[in-house]
This record gives C-alpha cells, structure tokens and sequence, in this order.
C-alpha cells in the first residue's frame, strides 16, 4: 500500500520536504507536545509557529468563536482589527504606531522592501551572506541557502554574517566595527553601481545565521552607518519577536537599536497565518505613495482574533519571563554536556544552540545530522542551522517549562554518549 511518504511525493512534488529521514505523522498537539498516529509523543523543541503552546485554549476558543461569526477580506470596518493593533503597537516605542497586516512573513518582508525604496527612491539592498527572508521574489534573493538563477541581481549586496566560533575584528568593540566596514563597503558599492542604497535587512538575533553571540552594542556602528548613508533599518523579528530572546519583546529592544520598519510572522497567532509590517507614520506615507497594497487575507477577523489572544497569553502567562528563565535554566543545563565534538553552547532566553566542530575545527554536518535523527528516535524534535547545518536549534514553545528543559538536555547528553565521537 502506499505510504503517506509516498502519497505526499505524487500529489505535492519533492519540492515540500519533510524533516527527518523517518517523517513524522503528527495528528494532535497540546503545549509542548506533538501525538503521532500511533499515539506516541514526543516533546516539541522546535516549533515556533504554535508560541504559546499547540492548540492552547485560549487560542482556539477565539479562533472557533470568530468564524462563527464573521470571517471576510479586509475591505470593510471592524474592531478586532483595531483592538489588537492598539495593543501590538503599545508594545513598540520609536513612534512604529502604524501597521500592515499580511499572511506570511515572506509578504512582510516583502513589504518592508518596498518601504526601503519607497522612502529612499533607491534600489539597493543589505543582508547577510547565510540568512533567510522570506519566499517572495524579492526577499528569495536575499535568502542564501540557493543563489537566484542568473546569480544575485546588482541591486543586492551580502556581507558576511558574523560567526560566532570565528569572530572577525579582535575586541568586542572590533568586531562591532568590523561587520560596520562590511555594511559600509556594501553601500559604497550599491552607490558606485548606481543602485543607491535603500535598507539593511537583518535579523536581530541573527538567527539564521546560526544565532551567534554578539558583544553588547555590536549593531550600534552599523545602525550608524546605515543612517548616515540614508538608508532604513528593516528589523525582521519573524524568529525573535514576541518575547523568545526572555529579555524583551523584540529582538531590536534586546540589541538596543531604533528600527524604521519591524516585521513579524510566524509566532503571532499561533499558528493561524498572519503577519505585520510595523512602522512610523512618515514610512507608511511613503509606500502608500508609492504603491498600493492590498492583501485579501492580511488581517481578517479570525485572525485579529487569534492574533489577540496569542499577545494576551504572552501577557497573562508571562510567557516572556518564562523564556528567560526556563531559557537560562536550560542553557545551564546544555552547558554542562561534555562532548569532543561540542564547540559552543549558545542561549538567547527559549533560543538555542550547540555548534558541533571536527577534531580540526570543520563543521561536523553529518554529526549534527545523525544527533537530530537520534534525537527524533528518542522522542525530542528538533533541527539544525548554520552555514554547514552543525549547529543545532532548539526554539520550543514558549510554554516549556523546567522539566522540559531537563528532559531535552538529559536525551542530547544520551544521544551524545551513543555518538562516535
Ligand atoms: N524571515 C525569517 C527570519 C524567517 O526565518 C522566515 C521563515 N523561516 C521568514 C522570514 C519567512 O516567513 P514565512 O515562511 O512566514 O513566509
């Protein structure tokens, strides 16, 4: 008969791949944890989309008592809208008070562009050289695991993301300067191709990048430089946002630098799609001089509802409070693995990760590869990142408690024991 594997195969291409060599069939989630179809559970540390837990009550109680009311594009008055944006924008200072409501983070950032441009009148874009954006057009070409055909356009530019095991610049206030003189030669040469320079596009935790640790105030001479060629800070908090990093809502408030536009995604509503673009109002004159935006689905009542009771579950459970300490209680516990192969253990409040190096400092892919197999075997899903994918990321839901955090260190450190080394 043919497997669910194989079925997905014919109807949907190999272009949608799943994780792990052995797929899971998911069926049912509550919290931090994931049911398969033969009612086995495994423990989520991963998962970023259902924030504030799977299925939290909360959640689905709005989401069901909104479709049974009104569901529709976004075209007419209403106040679920509107109450949540009033309490989303609250949580922003630098005057971001206006907002665009699109489905996926793709399309936000996707906007975020546009803003760049249209307040600017120039073309040229910065990203890092191992990030990713986003699936639109536009932002696929600053999403580096696979160059655009025909290789990346002239009006892109990607600098080095910094790398937490080979820091480049010497003292913390080196390295700060040095990812700056990358921005800077960046501009100069969008500026010299006739492009001009738009925005910077970065995550703030530098996610993607392979979350690596930053000495305080790094950002601060690129956000300088970045301003004084004119240019906005696009803050793409798709992965930071919503209180992870445990310090703060924002990835940006963690850093300590002003944002022009802030966009947002897959945490937001917990799994319904939605997603933002934040800004000042002076940004959003701009793109709306510029363009017309319209979007079917950003933002219809169902998902206000859901949006809104995902931020009063961050609020009611201080679920940001929990990611820093339930985050650094897990990063202690990380911390103490002992393995030949582990480099670096890395925290941000609920974000994780440990780099995995060879005996002579390579990426040991295949070895973080076959740890996120074992891990899944065991019961525990999570994944990798970075530029050889060694590193490993843990972002679970943001309702993981101590016992969580115990449970996922106590299989790494089995899993790790069973490794060769
Ligand atoms: N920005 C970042 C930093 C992301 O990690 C992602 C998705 N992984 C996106 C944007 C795109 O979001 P979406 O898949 O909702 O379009």
């Amino acid at each position: 008969m043919e497997s669910l594997a194989e079925r997905r195969l014919r109807l949907m291409g190999p272009n949608v791949p799943t994780f792990y060599r052995d797929p899971v069939h998911i069926v049912r989630g509550e919290g931090v944890w994931l049911w398969d179809a033969d009612g086995r559970r495994y423990l989520d540390c991963y998962n970023n989309v259902p924030h504030v837990g799977h299925c939290h009550p909360r959640v689905v109680e709005a989401i069901s008592r909104q479709a049974g009311i009104l569901n529709t594009h976004t075209r007419y008055l209403h106040e679920g809208i509107l109450d949540y944006l009033d309490r989303l924008t609250a949580r922003f200072d630098h005057g971001l008070t206006q907002t665009i409501l699109v489905c996926t983070g793709s399309e936000a950032n996707d906007v975020a562009l546009r803003m760049a441009e249209a307040v600017t009148g120039k073309t040229g874009i910065i990203a890092t050289d191992n990030t990713y954006h986003g699936n639109t057009r536009a932002t696929s070409q600053l999403s580096t695991r696979r160059p655009p055909i025909g290789g990346y356009p002239g009006h892109v530019r990607l600098v080095p993301a910094p790398d937490s095991l080979h820091p480049v610049g010497g003292s913390p206030e080196g390295q700060a300067q040095a990812f700056a003189a990358e921005v800077a030669r960046a501009i100069a040469e969008l500026e010299e191709a006739g492009h001009g320079f738009a925005g910077f596009m970065l995550c703030p935790a530098f996610a993607n990048e392979g979350l690596p640790v930053l000495p305080p105030g790094f950002l601060d001479p690129t956000i300088a430089v970045v301003r004084a060629a004119g240019g906005l800070v696009l803050c793409d908090e798709v992965q930071p946002g919503f209180g992870r990093l445990g310090s703060a809502w924002w990835g940006h408030a963690h850093m300590g630098f002003a944002p022009d536009v802030v966009t947002l995604g897959k945490p937001m509503a917990n799994g319904h799609p939605v997603a933002a673009v934040v800004c000042r109002p002076d940004v959003m004159a701009a793109f709306r001089g510029a363009f017309g935006y319209f979007n079917t689905f950003g933002g219809t009542p169902v998902s206000a509802a859901a949006a809104l009771a995902t931020l009063e579950v961050i609020e009611a459970e201080d679920l940001v409070g929990n990611a820093r300490d339930v985050g650094a209680h897990a990063f202690g516990l990380l911390r103490g693995l002992s393995h030949p192969r582990i480099a670096e253990v890395r925290g941000l409040g609920l974000f994780l990760a440990v780099e995995f190096v060879l005996e002579d400092g390579a990426p040991a892919t295949d070895f973080a590869e076959e740890v996120v197999e074992r891990m899944r075997q065991r019961g525990v899903l999570l994944n990798r990142i970075g530029r050889k994918m060694n590193i490993l990321k843990m972002r679970p839901p943001m309702v993981f408690a101590r016992d969580n955090a115990e449970m996922l260190a106590a299989t790494l450190a089995d899993v790790l024991d069973g490794m060769p080394a």
